[in-house]
């Protein structure tokens, strides 16, 4: 009988599928349409010139391996776009194209994180930091962040700096952040910074929803000037050029950190899908279309916040970022005397409606809240949040 490694039960799988599989099951048992706010991605196709380019390489035969860090062209586009947005003279080797913004992350914990490390993540965060942290053998060590209605989501930059100790390797910081929809303000991104260089701690900043920002400025990481001493900027194409499936995330890192991350690409998967990358060569020139999906997920924030804003026993802070919604159910959790796991269940077998617990991002804070996506029509939001209030009244 195999034995499998004793890491990989350490790893829980993508708890966000699961709710995703309930309401097949109810779907089919019940004969009811669920309504799905569990979504993750933008609903639009990619962008056409994407698409036609990367048929095109198809066509030309482009599909052998490319180098493990990605095209050239690629790595240089990434970086003359970069340097353009940020000031900076990002170049070519300072970049790494990756088969999704995840695997980028998992290079990047693999190349640092050593057993009994202990890795920085804020609660609740995107559940698979702590899950690969885990698999190596690291420790997830966590920062709430709090809530307040009118201001969103915050950390407390005392709480973070008692958070360090002598075995602290990283700190991971997602803007806008998934789950809770905050687009965080410039002093905080600018703290974490800070602090991560003073006390010489890796800082992998995940800035995937970077186009989704509503109403806020945002400030990047790699507007540190000093970012190349310590900072792992991840990135993608999958959230800004609606591409998910396309597989192509990238890292910006210093020149010999990302010799490394070619090490581990090219003993791992070799390269990334070669005709995806000719296709994403074009999407720097598909912002018009970015610009269009941004002001409708804007539109449909609106309609989600409005919706939600009339649920009586709910607290919803209106998102400034990504395409959720994290609403405080905890008076609806208490009055039913459930965990919000329990009433992610009900609300798709009782209400038809999808959502994903707060507790799978995946600590404690989380679990007052629900996460919602608005990557879904207007009408449909406005009958889902409809099949809400009326469960919703039922149990208070
Ligand atoms: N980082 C965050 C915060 C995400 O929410 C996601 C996807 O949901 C990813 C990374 C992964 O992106 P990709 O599809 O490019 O692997």
């Amino acid at each position: 009988m195999e034995s499998f490694a004793s890491s990989l039960s350490k790893l829980t799988g993508e708890s966000t599928l699961l709710y995703q599989e309930i309401a097949r099951k109810v779907e089919k048992t019940k004969g009811i349409k669920t309504i799905n706010f569990g979504i993750g991605q933008p609903d639009l196709p990619t962008p056409q010139r994407i698409r036609d380019e990367a048929k095109v390489a198809l066509e030309k035969g482009y599909t052998a391996y490319t180098p493990a860090l990605g095209l050239d062209e690629l790595r240089s586009k990434i970086a003359e776009f970069l340097s353009q947005k940020y000031g900076d003279k990002i170049i070519k080797d300072e970049i790494a194209v990756t088969p999704g913004a995840k695997t980028a992350l998992f290079l990047a914990f693999l190349a640092y994180v050593n057993p009994g490390d202990e890795v920085i993540l804020f609660d609740p965060s995107f559940y698979s930091y702590a899950e690969v942290v885990k698999l190596l053998g690291g420790k997830p060590v966590y920062v709430p962040l709090h809530f307040d209605q009118g201001k969103g989501f915050y950390y407390v930059t005392d709480e973070l700096s008692s958070k360090i100790s002598p075995k602290t390797k990283m700190i991971v910081y997602n803007n806008p952040h998934n789950p809770t929809g905050m687009t965080f303000d410039a002093d905080l991104s600018k703290t974490v910074a800070e602090i991560s260089q003073e006390r010489k701690i890796v800082l992998i900043s995940d800035e995937i929803y970077d186009y989704f920002v509503f109403d806020k400025n945002f400030w990047s990481v790699l507007q540190t000037p000093s970012w190349r001493d310590n900072v792992i900027y991840i990135n993608g194409f999958s959230k800004t050029f609606s591409m998910t499936g396309w597989r192509l995330g990238y890292i910006v890192a210093r020149k010999e950190v990302i010799g490394k991350m070619g090490i581990l690409a090219s003993n791992i998967y070799t390269c990334p899908t070669s005709f995806a990358q000719y296709g994403a060569l074009a999407s720097f020139d598909s912002f018009a279309q970015v610009k269009e999906m941004i002001d409708l997920f804007r539109r449909r924030r609106d309609v989600m916040y409005n919706e939600l804003s009339g649920v009586k026993g709910i607290k919803v802070y209106k998102s400034s970022g990504a395409f959720y919604m994290f609403p405080d159910f905890s008076e609806v959790l208490g009055a039913g005397g459930m965990d919000s796991k329990s009433l992610a269940v009900k609300l798709i077998e009782e209400a038809g409606v999808v959502t994903i617990p707060g507790e799978v991002f995946p600590e404690r804070v989380g679990k007052n809240f629900l996460r919602l996506s608005f990557a879904l029509g207007e009408e449909k939001i406005k009958e889902g949040v409809s099949r809400m209030k009326l469960f919703v009244e039922k149990v208070l």
